[in-house]
């Protein structure tokens, strides 16, 4: 009855988030998929945590509209996140709630965390980092480069990231553990979330597909810019920004559930 209740509410918030152009329609599908596992292995609090990731970065990305989209694509207007968007950032929080509902361990509670919070690292660096008066500087290529590209940091954006990181920790933290252990998780999944994050910038900066326009001259992750097809500069043809986040998350929950697994 009460998971019932959970399910129209949540089908309630994902009708609005679609209104609101947050979501596209099969974006709004997934995450209701997403949202029932995560309710039914963890409860409300795994609602709320889901929520608190949804909304601080769809805030986020609403801050600073106009300069963004100076510095973007003029010719792409954002429709919301899709369904690969989704997956990208909630597909490992899917696979603990799964994992959960499977074999009940606090390891899965820790990938859980762990993977939202670096999703919520990476989703507020690009969202802050992208209004950062400096030009970035790239880590692998030593130099500074354009605003908006992967691979790039600012100071502003890593900080931006560790604040995503540590949001999504103490919360999940405090609402999944009691006395020493609310300590030991908040640590290792805040730590886990941002060096997730700069793991994410590192393959997003290599192996990540780039294209760059020829009308601008801009280096975009988009197939078409300024209305005319990109041409690729860089990075391999099947990973795009969806796989580095969705692998980099992974990667994050993964060390955390690992550090969670050896601790208990
Ligand atoms: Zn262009």
């Amino acid at each position: 009855m009460v998971f019932a209740f959970f399910m129209v509410v949540l089908g309630l918030f994902v009708a609005i988030a679609y209104k609101l152009r947050m979501l596209t329609l099969d974006g709004a599908f997934s995450s209701w998929g997403l949202g029932v596992v995560v309710c039914a292995a963890f409860g409300y609090q795994g609602f709320g945590l889901l929520l608190l990731f949804f909304i601080s970065s769809s805030l986020l990305s609403k801050w600073g509209k106009e300069k963004k989209k100076e510095l973007r694509t003029l010719s792409v207007e954002s429709k919301g996140r899709n369904a690969g968007q989704v997956f990208a950032n909630g597909g490992a929080a899917f696979l603990a709630g799964g994992g959960y509902l499977l074999f009940p361990h606090p390891f899965w509670l820790a990938l859980f965390i762990a993977s939202l919070a670096e999703a919520a690292a990476d989703t507020w660096a690009s969202e802050v980092g992208v209004l950062s008066k400096g030009e970035p500087y790239h880590i692998l290529r030593r130099s500074r480069v354009e605003r908006g590209i992967s691979g790039a940091v600012s100071p502003l954006g890593l900080t931006a990231a560790a604040l995503g990181s540590l949001l999504i920790s103490v919360t999940g933290a405090l609402l999944f553990f009691e006395s020493r252990w609310t300590i030991y998780v908040l640590f290792l999944t805040f730590l886990a979330g941002f060096l997730g994050n700069v793991l994410d910038t590192i393959i997003g900066g290599s192996v990540q597909l780039g294209f760059r326009c020829s009308i601008c001259g801009s280096e975009v992750e988009e197939h078409t810019h300024c209305g005319v097809p990109t041409e690729q500069i860089k990075g391999w043809s099947s990973v795009n920004n969806n796989t580095v986040n969705f692998i980099s998350s992974m990667l994050a929950g993964l060390a955390a559930g690992v550090m969670m697994f050896w601790l208990q």
